[in-house]
């Protein structure tokens, strides 16, 4: 099957996707799941006009006069009392402003006269009033459905009392790892043996995009038990990764258990460094990815690929967060049939700086690197002070 070009492949990713529905749960369970419908305000907010300060409310004409105190305001009671000339009433931060006031002094900017009135020392004040509904009003829509729920949203929630949110159902996720080389992290690798660190990795990846995975374990280079756990990963979830045995290599029996499987191949070279082996399908029941063993490759592809479809699965178009930086040094590469995907690190000036990088196995390089920078196809080299954007890793 030819190499597509990376914005080839976006567009077949995206556009397989299909969306895992919705459910309604607790807004406190809510924290970085995407929001499905919009949130209106049953309230105006403020929904009273409100001081904003301890202090006294008057009549603005009055500022310059002895006042005498008529009533004490906590905040959370009513008024009793409307103010009349020359009169004020004590006042607490978040009480309502009495009838006839349009204005509250600071207490700190006031002095007690020895009758018990109080008087003005200075001759300007702001309002210090925050008027009903400055903020939102009774039916406004307050959050958009389709963002990321984030603990500000949730305050906002609360605010109107919107304890039941509708969000997009997480997709379910099945990871595996092909290989004979592997075992797990808390076993000992024998002689020519590796610890698996993908499968790892992509369940933190999917954490962190929103969603939860399920992890299925490591299939031995043998295509009957590679086909059993990619089939029953198949039925079991709307996503499956699997990592690993989609190279050239005798072993890499991925492609073929795919298609074994009933997993139509959309592409399965992908023209990025690192990461070309990347191979895509559909079957009626899930989306498949079959990602390079290398945990570098694994790592962008996932970022790159499989973060905005699982977003797009639950109803969210993923904007990464990208930086605009200078670079600290000249970069080159030799070849440029492929487009880049470079770490790097932001220094303590805010330039940028490619991590030191031995290939796709170095997993380490990944820990130091605060993003990606992408190098487009044709571009060897980016020039000192030239500006990158830098993706946030
Ligand atoms: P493969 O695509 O199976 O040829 O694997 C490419 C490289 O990635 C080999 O060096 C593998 O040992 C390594 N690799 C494959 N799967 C994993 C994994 N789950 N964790 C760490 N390394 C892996
Ligand atoms: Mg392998």
């Amino acid at each position: 099957m030819e190499m597509i070009p990376f914005e080839k492949a976006c567009n077949i990713v995206m556009n397989s996707a299909f969306t895992t529905g919705t459910e309604i749960i607790s807004f406190t369970d809510s924290l970085n799941r995407v929001l499905a419908g919009a949130v209106i305000s049953d309230m105006d907010m403020p929904p009273f006009n409100k001081s904003s300060v301890d202090g006294f409310a008057i009549r603005k004409s009055d500022i310059g006069n002895d006042l005498e105190i008529i009533e004490t305001i906590p905040a959370g009671f009513h008024p009793q009392k409307s103010i009349g000339t020359n009169q004020c009433s004590r006042i607490m931060t978040g009480a309502p402003v009495p009838e006839g006031a349009d204005c509250v002094l600071m207490v700190e900017d006031t002095e007690m006269l020895p009758s018990g009135k109080i008087k003005f020392k200075y001759i300007f004040t702001k309002e210090n009033i925050a008027l009903r509904a400055e903020d939102v009003k009774k039916g406004d829509v307050v959050l958009e459905p389709g963002r990321i729920i984030r603990p500000q949203d949730i305050a906002v929630m609360a605010s109107v009392g919107h304890t039941l949110v509708m969000v997009g159902k997480k997709p379910r996720i099945g990871v595996i790892s092909s290989g004979s080389e592997l075992v797990e992290p808390g076993e000992k690798p024998g002689r020519s043996q590796i610890r698996n660190s993908n499968s790892f990795q992509q369940m933190a990846q999917i954490e962190r995009a929103g969603a939860s995975g399920k992890y299925y374990g490591i299939a031995r280079d043998d295509e009957e038990i590679t086909f059993s756990i990619v089939e029953k990963a198949i039925s079991e979830n709307d996503l499956v990764l699997i990592s690993g045995g989609v190279s050239m290599g005798d072993f890499d029996f991925v492609p073929s258990v795919l298609e074994r499987a009933r997993v139509r191949i959309l592409f399965s070279r992908v023209a990025i460094q690192p990461g070309k082996p990347t191979t895509f399908g559909v079957h009626n029941n899930a989306i498949i990815f079959g990602l390079p063993g290398n945990p570098v490759s694994s790592f962008i592809v996932f970022e790159f690929l499989v973060r905005p479809l699982i977003c797009k699965m639950m109803g969210h178009q993923w904007k990464p967060l990208e930086i605009l930086l200078p670079m600290k040094e000249k970069f080159s590469r030799k070849f440029a049939e492929r487009m880049a995907f470079i770490p790097v690190i932001i220094t303590e000036d805010g330039m940028v700086l490619p991590a030191e990088f031995h290939g796709s196995a170095h997993i380490s390089a990944l820990s130091h690197s605060d993003g990606i920078v992408t190098l487009p196809y044709g571009i060897k080299t980016i020039e000192k002070g030239e500006i990158v954007s830098v993706r946030q890793i």
